[in-house]
């Protein structure tokens, strides 16, 4: 797609370019902290699936606002699998959420401490084939929660994108047993048209005796069968952000000259198959 038909078709995608954001995804955390005041005497953050890192750049802004002006500059800690352009104040790690080599590496930064936010706007590549993207979304949900035992403080907060399919009560169920408050949230900046909303966990509480671990994780939680059926957890619903703002599912006028992105993917998955393409691969096995 081209980028003035991605302008013409996405707002946010325009104010983002406007405003500084390397993703969209910004206006998604500023409304969902809008609401829940995530930031609130936050210290040490991190951010788990964070290229290309929008996410960290509303972090870093909001983080340097709240401190007071004697305190050490906040801790903020970076995840993806690719490669992420650097941003100032940011610890960057090339990992994988689901290995305890990242958590490890995450804990290395706060000497001793542990954080007192974390956020996953994690996606695996979706394949269309929705029960199997609902799956997969899931399972990395998991392992985000997984990991966040690992280097969340008690009291702290956990914000991580779900998709809402038909299995989604037992995740709520999964996340009620760490977080007493969950609240599954729609910021306006992200489409009517698609599943995805944020949970917002908060008040870290793991079980007595839990002992986090990332070699066997329980979260493969086979007691959590016992919360389906009419045992299943509920947990409120809140749409965020302005109502009465831009709607992300309307096309506008393109007003303006549309502009380039802030910061281009460094290493796109997507070069391997032009590259294939290219040496025309696709040809030689059809
Ligand atoms: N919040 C980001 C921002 O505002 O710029 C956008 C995140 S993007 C929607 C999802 C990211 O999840 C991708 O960059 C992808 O590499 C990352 N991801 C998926 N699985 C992962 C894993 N197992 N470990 C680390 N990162 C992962």
């Amino acid at each position: 797609m081209g980028k003035s038909s991605k302008d013409k078709r996405d707002i946010y995608y325009r104010l983002a370019k406007e405003q500084g954001w390397r993703a969209r995804s910004a206006f998604k955390l500023l409304q969902i902290d809008e609401e829940f005041n995530i930031f609130e005497g936050v210290q040490r953050a991190v951010d788990l699936c964070a290229a290309p890192g929008s996410w960290s750049q509303v972090f870093s802004k909001k983080l340097n606002e709240i401190r007071p002006e004697d305190a050490p500059l906040p801790k903020i800690v970076a995840v993806d699998l690719q490669a992420m352009a650097p941003l100032e104040g940011v610890i960057q790690i090339q990992g994988d959420i689901t290995k305890v080599s990242t958590a490890e590496q995450i804990v290395s930064h706060f000497e001793g401490e542990l954080a007192d936010l974390v956020v996953c706007d994690g996606a695996p590549d979706v394949t269309g084939l929705h029960d199997m993207d609902e799956y997969i979304q899931a399972q990395l949900l998991l392992s985000a929660l997984n990991i966040t035992t690992n280097i969340l403080k008690p009291g702290g907060t956990f914000v991580a994108k779900i998709f809402r399919g038909k299995d989604v009560t037992l995740l709520y169920a999964q996340l009620k047993i760490f977080f007493p408050t969950v609240t599954c949230s729609k910021p306006r900046s992200s489409r009517n048209s698609s599943i995805e909303a944020f949970v917002v966990c908060q008040n870290y509480t793991p079980p007595k005796d839990y002992k986090p671990t990332m070699i066997d994780p329980l979260l493969d939680l086979s007691y959590g069968n016992e919360l389906l059926g009419p045992n299943r957890v509920i947990v409120p619903f809140i749409a965020c952000g302005d109502l009465s703002g831009f709607d992300s599912d309307m096309t506008y006028p393109l007003e303006k000259e549309s502009l380039d992105p802030l910061q281009p993917p460094i290493s796109a998955p997507y070069r391997t198959a032009i590259n294939l393409k290219q040496n025309n691969f696709f040809n030689k096995i059809s």
